[in-house]
């Protein structure tokens, strides 16, 4: 069976609505993973963030633009009266639930239980929308089998065992719809998978389902060589491995979640990205091998804090570097890049939830600079492949960028850059123009 996710323009309007269920409905059982309307997730975002302000009237306001605008979506989408009325019940459901957390105390459950209406109410309309239209499909709610552990991970095993037995319980279908992006968490409430999580909730279905195939549909033909976002004329990738997607996406690629690749590289299942908009284009293939052929694409993500400790007690001394890794460890925060010099180490984290209380912890090593707003710009490739003088091209490419730190070597795909955010656009082109379409 193939699992195929379409992301939120491709579910943006009751004619996309329609092209998806035209594009699914080929005769082969299969499970169609959905986001929110495009949008949605946007509004749910701010409505939350008044009522975290107590600021209820213009939550209200808020709540009542989307509704309305669900409610127009449901009278273009559905022919019948009696579809037009259960639409409007899958509305209207959603949004009392919404209302429901605009008196009192709201908390973080309360906005992620906002946050899921999207996918809730695009799932439930394309359900009845495709058994309007004689396809027998059946909803799976996410709620009852995705699942993040309490350090947010996401539980496989749980996933597998309940899939199949939500499966069995709605019973026999020949296309099976369900919710990307919410789960629950170790307390049982509901969560999510964080912003453009539906990519990822693909991937983990398709490994819990030994599936053959996991398509991510989106509003593109496929993975471009740069962000089209910042750059002109990028190109589409015919095919990527694993590791080079994997690589693309942690580092910001916006096409795909950051943990998409994760679940599909372990079980070894083909990832194929797909434009909804021009369903002929081949796509981009993502499998275990590389095709070999050299610097591939670059990705950009944004919100990096470089951390540079300087210490003379470095020189020529076991164990500093333990000392402060275990710091971060210590407040459970990631490091994306290091580089090393006798007197001083810097390194990147984008988590900066803990800053202050490692800054303080730090400063018992030495002297801590913080430089805040960087970009890490990552260029991927099967690089050990590429002929000699890889180097120096992409530092010729790189000339004029103020680089902040290197790291290369630490795996044959990747050469990652540490640059002012401001620069980034600037780095992005100039790679374009001197290493990808030189
Ligand atoms: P969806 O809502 O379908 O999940 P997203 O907006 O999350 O779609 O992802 C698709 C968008 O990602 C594209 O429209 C494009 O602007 C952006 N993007 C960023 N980097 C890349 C890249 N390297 N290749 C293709 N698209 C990219
Ligand atoms: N609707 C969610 C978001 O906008 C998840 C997704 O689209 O993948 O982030
Ligand atoms: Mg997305």
């Amino acid at each position: 069976m193939k699992v195929l996710k379409f992301g939120g323009t491709s579910v943006g309007s009751p004619e996309n609505m329609r092209a998806v269920m035209d594009l699914v409905t080929d005769g082969e059982k299969k499970i169609v993973v959905l986001s929110a309307m495009s949008g949605t997730t946007n509004a749910l975002v701010e409505i939350s963030s008044y009522l975290h302000k107590k600021n209820k009237d213009t939550a209200l306001i808020f709540i009542g633009k989307l509704e309305q605008n669900y409610k127009q979506v449901v009278d273009e989408l559905f022919t019948s009266d009696e579809n037009k009325k259960k639409g409007l019940q899958v509305v209207q459901e959603a949004f009392d639930t919404i209302k429901s957390f605009t008196s009192g105390a709201f908390n973080l459950v309360g906005e992620n239980t906002i946050l899921a209406q999207g996918e809730i109410i695009s799932t439930n309309l394309v359900t009845l929308l495709m058994n309007e239209n004689g396809y027998n499909t059946k909803l799976l709610p996410a709620l009852d089998f995705m699942k993040i552990d309490e350090d947010k991970a996401a539980d496989l095993v749980f996933i597998r065992q309940n899939i199949a037995s939500v499966m069995e319980t709605v019973g026999d279908a020949d296309y099976y719809i369900t919710q990307g992006f919410i789960c629950r968490d170790a307390e049982n409430e509901i969560n999510n998978l964080q912003r453009g999580g539906s990519d990822y909730t693909a991937s983990l279905i398709g490994a819990a389902i030994d599936a053959d195939e996991i398509q991510i549909w989106t509003d593109i033909d496929g993975f471009h060589n740069n962000d089209p976002r910042y750059v002109e004329n990028t190109k589409k990738i015919d095919q990527l491995s694993f590791n080079e997607a994997a690589e693309l996406a942690f580092f910001g690629a916006k096409i795909l979640h950051p943990q998409t690749v994760l679940p599909a590289r372990v079980q070894n299942i083909p990832v194929r990205l797909k434009n909804t908009m021009n369903p002929t284009d081949s796509g981009t293939l993502i499998t275990l091998e590389s095709d070999g052929m050299g610097i591939k694409a670059v990705a950009a993500k944004d919100g990096i804090t470089a951390i540079k400790i300087r210490s003379g007690r470095m020189l020529n001394a076991y164990g500093f570097l333990s000392k402060v890794f275990k710091i971060f460890e210590d407040f459970r925060t990631p490091i994306d890049m290091i580089s090393t010099s006798e007197v001083a180490v810097s390194l990147t984290i984008d988590d900066t939830r803990n800053l202050d209380s490692i800054k303080e912890e730090l400063a018992n090593f030495g002297t801590v600079i913080i430089d805040q707003d960087m970009t890490i710009v990552c260029i991927v490739g099967d690089i050990i492949q590429e002929e000699q003088g890889f180097a120096p091209k992409v530092f010729k490419a790189l000339d004029g960028i103020p680089i902040r730190m290197i790291s290369y070597g630490g795996s044959k795909h990747n050469i990652s850059v540490l640059v002012p955010t401001d620069c980034k656009k600037q780095t992005l082109q100039s790679l374009s123009d001197n290493l990808l379409n030189g």
